[in-house]
C-alpha cells in the first residue's frame, strides 16, 4: 500500500506496574513527514519513542512501523514474537538519538560511527570508513576522526552521535530532547545539522522542547499529556491556535 503511514500507533498503552503511561496514543507518520511530539514532562513523549525503536513493549492497541508490527512477525492472520535476532534486524532500519550522546568512550570518532555497520550489517571496514567520512564532512566535523568522545563538545558529540545513527542508513530517526543537555550556544550547529536532514527528506520524529525549530521545520506537532495526545496539527494551527486548553495553557508557559 503507498499511502500506508510509515509509523502508525493506534491506541497504544503502555504501563509500569500499575502505572498506566501511554494511555491510548495516536499518532501517524507518513514516509519523509517531520512530526515534533511536544508535552510536559512525564507525559510519555521518552516512553513513546522507546516503543517505537523496540525498547519497551506495549501492552494494548497497534504500533507499525514499516508496514510491520513493532515485535512481531505476520504469518497469514497470525503473529509471532520476534527473536532478538529479528529485533536487532528491524532496530537497524531506526536511528535513535538521546538527550546524552551515548558515544563510546573508549572509541574514536570514527570507531564510533563504523563501529555498528561493520558489526550488525557487517560491512567491509574500508566501506564504512568511506561511509563515515562522508557523513563527518556532513555534519561538519571531518577534521576530528580520530578524537575521542571526552575531546569533543557536546554540541560535537551529539553531532557526532546523528552522524554514527545515520551510518546505518535508517528509514527513520527518532530524537529525544537531543539538545536539551547542551550550552545554549551548541544547540544551532546541533538543529542545523537536524534541519538539513529534515529538508532531504529523512522521515523523523523528534520529541523537543525547541519549539521554534519545531514551528520552522516540522510538518506536524502533537501535544502529548497524560500518556496520550491532546492535539496534533501544522504548527501553524497548534502554536497560532489551540484548541486543548491544556495546550494552550502549556504553550502559554513555554512560549
Ligand atoms: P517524558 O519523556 O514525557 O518526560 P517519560 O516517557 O519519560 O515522559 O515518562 C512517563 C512516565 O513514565 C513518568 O512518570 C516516568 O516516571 C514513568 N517511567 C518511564 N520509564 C519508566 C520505567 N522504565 N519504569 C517505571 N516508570 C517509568
Ligand atoms: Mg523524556
Amino acid at each position: 500500500m503507498v499511502d500506508q503511514p510509515y509509523v502508525l500507533a493506534e491506541a497504544v498503552r503502555k504501563s509500569f506496574g500499575h502505572q498506566e503511561v501511554l494511555t491510548g496514543v495516536d499518532i501517524s507518520v507518513a514516509e519523509g513527514e517531520v512530526v515534533c511530539i511536544i508535552g510536559p514532562s512525564g507525559s510519555g513523549k521518552s516512553t513513546f519513542l522507546r516503543c517505537v525503536n523496540h525498547l519497551e513493549k506495549i501492552d494494548g492497541g497497534r504500533l507499525m512501523v514499516g508496514g510491520e508490527y513493532v515485535g512481531y512477525r505476520q504469518s497469514g492472520s497470525k503473529l509471532y514474537e520476534l527473536s532478538p535476532r529479528e529485533t536487532a534486524q528491524r532496530r537497524a532500519e531506526i536511528g535513535m538519538v538521546f538527550q546524552h550522546f551515548n558515544l563510546f568512550p573508549h572509541m574514536t570518532v570514527l570507531e564510533n560511527i563504523i563501529e555498528a555497520p561493520t558489526r550488525v550489517k557487517k560491512i567491509p571496514r574500508r566501506a564504512a570508513i568511506e561511509v563515515a567520512r562522508d557523513l563527518l564532512s556532513k555534519v561538519g566535523l571531518a577534521h576530528r576522526e580520530s578524537a575521542y568522545p571526552s575531546e569533543l563538545s557536546g554540541g560535537q558529540a551529539q553531532r557526532i552521535a546523528i552522524a554514527r545513527a545515520l551510518a546505518m542508513k535508517p528509514q527513520l530517526m527518532l530524537f529525544d530532547e537531543p539538545t536539551s543537555a547542551l550550552d545554549p550556544e551548541l544547540v544551532g550547529e546541533v538543529l542545523s545539522v537536524m534541519r538539513q536532514l529534515a529538508i532531504e527528506g529523512m522521515t523523523m520524529i523528534l520529541v523537543t522542547h525547541e519549539l521554534g525549530f519545531a514551528r520552522e521545520v516540522a510538518d506536524t506537532v502533537v501535544f502529548m499529556d497524560d500518556g496520550c495526545v491532546v492535539e496534533s496539527g501544522t504548527p501553524g494551527q497548534l502554536f497560532n491556535n489551540p484548541t486543548a486548553e491544556r495546550c494552550r495553557s502549556f504553550l502559554e508557559k513555554v512560549l
